[in-house]
Formats: structure tokens, sequence, C-alpha cells
């Protein structure tokens, strides 16, 4: 039905969560292919306030843009061509959109198309109570799994499986993971033991250490109290770690790690948060037979394996805090915050 209003978080111009408010939209309509779906919950994520600043170029976005890119809800409506999912299935999306037909896509590597999209950041998210998103990228939520968990889930879990199988990890890898207690970290940690590798969780501070403790790892350093944490690894793994997961480009953890890395170790790089640039010595990356992987959001197969797995009770998925959709903008200040830690969702069903 057509000329139907929602309510969204909206921003009307690119400047941040400062231009975000409540509007009324009009509530989207599926194409052939899309599913629309009743929003129960989204993520506040760090993305959104990218996406919202316009820091990098994005000619797709159309104002008043709704960010929001891991929303979960149930199937309200569904385009022509739609066969997998049906009206009232509870639902969670992948947030990239791959173009299904590139040579990368074919081979089931969609996670590096040329031509992705997210929803959120270059059409329309689920900061809202609808968001119209292609079938391919929406998936069933397994049952005892809560909308919230699927939200959370979707964030992080298939991204870190998607690297995981990136950098061929098996039960013989020993793993660095720093940063083990962020969402992607923690996803890590708690994949690579699914796979029966070993993780060497490193987190700066007593409160993180207790937070990934938690998940069970081989070890835990904290690199606050450890900064030269590189011959305590080597202690408690002789030759060194298999595999390092480079999360933040902080100088002095990535001299420090890749001090820890084994011959012939991989480096899977997924962020770089603390700046582009990091030095490099080429007489080491060679003498050690090392490679660096760049790893960038999750493929198909990865969310629909993962979320098998999360299925199965085999996944902890935390939820720190839940808002309601006014609540937003507050939730995405909190986030700037530099002490901020822990994940906040947005529950469409809270009136606040
Ligand atoms: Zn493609």
């Amino acid at each position: 039905m057509s000329g139907q209003v929602m309510r969204a978080m909206a921003v009307d111009a690119l400047g941040g969560v400062d231009r975000l408010a409540l509007r009324e939209l009009p509530r989207p309509e599926p194409a052939a292919d899309e599913v629309l779906i009743r929003v129960a919950t989204v993520g506040i994520n760090r993305q959104d306030l990218i996406t919202m600043v316009g820091r990098f170029p994005n000619p797709h976005l159309r104002l008043p843009h709704v960010p929001g890119i891991d929303p979960a809800g149930s199937v309200e409506d569904v385009g022509a061509d739609v066969t997998r999912v049906a009206v009232g299935d509870r639902v969670v999306v992948k947030p990239p959109i791959s173009c299904g037909v590139c040579e990368l896509c074919l081979a089931g590597e969609d996670d590096a198309c040329p031509d992705l999209r997210s929803v959120g950041v270059h059409r329309q998210g689920g900061l809202a109570e609808y968001v119209a998103v292609p079938e391919r990228n929406v998936f069933r939520i397994p049952a005892g799994v809560t909308f919230g968990e699927a939200t959370v889930f979707a964030h992080s879990f298939p991204v870190a499986l998607t690297l995981l199988r990136r950098v061929g990890v098996t039960e013989r890898d020993t793993l660095l993971v720093p940063g083990a207690s962020g969402s992607v970290g923690s996803a890590i940690v708690q994949l690579a033991s699914v796979i029966g590798a070993r993780v060497v969780a490193a987190v700066g501070g007593r409160a993180h250490a207790d937070i990934v403790g938690q998940l069970d790892p081989f070890a835990v350093i904290d690199y606050v109290e450890t900064p030269t944490f590189s011959s305590l690894v080597r202690e408690l793994v002789p030759g060194g770690v298999t595999v390092h997961v480079e999360t933040s480009s902080d100088p002095a953890l990535w001299t420090e790690s890749l001090a820890c890395l084994a011959r012939r170790g991989r480096v899977a790089v997924i962020g770089a948060h603390a700046g582009p640039v990091v030095q490099l010595d080429l007489n080491w990356l060679f003498r050690q037979r090392a490679s660096i992987v760049g790893c960038s959001g999750s493929n198909l197969a990865a969310f629909g394996d993962a979320l098998e797995l999360l299925g199965e009770g085999r996944l902890t998925v935390p939820i720190d805090q839940v808002v309601s959709l006014t609540e937003a903008p507050a939730a995405y200040r909190r986030l700037m915050g530099r002490d901020h830690h822990g994940k906040t969702i947005v529950d469409l069903a809270l009136t606040t």
C-alpha cells in the first residue's frame, strides 16, 4: 500500500549526530527482489557516525538519510520475486549488499565485490519502523535467538568468520588478537575457539581482561600492564603465534605484535583506527616469510554459517544497553566518548 508513513531517525544534512532527529518519512515499498522488514532492533555503531558526518564520498546517499546497518525484525511484506522468506518470518540483515554478478561474487567471495553498497550507508538503514532490503541479504533468525542478539551478531560475527577463513585458520593455529574485548575482537576469539585454534587475547586494562577472560581464551595479556608483551607471548607460545589479527594500527601495539609472529606467520588487518600508516621492515617480512592480508566485511556464506553456530548456542552475544528510538542520538554521543565500551542496541518496541 503506498502513501503510508513511518517514524524514523534521520539526518536532513551531513554534519553528524547533531542533524539526527525523529522524522516522519514515507514507508519504503519493497521492489520485486526486496523484503520489507518491520524493524525490532538495530545497533548503535561507529559506522553510522562516519556516515552521518560524511567522512567518505558517498554519491549513493539520499537525504534525509536513515542510518542503522544491522536491523532485525519481522517480514511485513515481500516483492513479487521473493521466494526464500515469507510474511511473519523473523529475520536479520547482512549489511553489505554485493552486486551478485561479478567474478568475485560468483566465486563466493562477495565480501570483496568492487560494487558493495551497505544498508544504512549507501541506502536507507534500519533506524526506523521499516526498512526494505534485497532478499539475498535477509537471513532467517534461528529459534531461541532474540532480535537483539541477531542485531549484535550481524555486526561482528560474520566479519570475524570471513577473516578467519581468509587467512585459513585451522586447529593448528595460535592467534594473537589485540583489542579482543571489542565487538569484532571478541567474535574472533569465540569463532577461533569453535574452529579449535588457540587464542592469545590482548587487551588494554583489567576491566577488558575480565570481559575477555569469560570467553576462556588460551591466554589473556594486558598491554597496559605489560607494554612490551612480545617476550611474554613467546614464553606462552614457543615459536610464536601463527596469526596476528591487527584491529587498531596503534604503532606500539603493531611493533610488539609483529615481534610475536612465527616464521611464515600471517597478519590479518581488519582496522586502522589509530591511523592508516604504520612502519614495516621489509627485511623482516621476507626473512620471516610472513604475509599480510587485508580483510573487510563478510560474505554471504560466512554470514549463514556463523548464524547457524549462533542458533546452536555456541556463541555469546553481549548486549550492554537497550534504548528507544528517540534515545538513539544520546546513545551515539556516548559512543563518541573515549571510555565507552559495550554494545548498545535500539529496541523499536520501547516507547520512552
Ligand atoms: Zn560483485
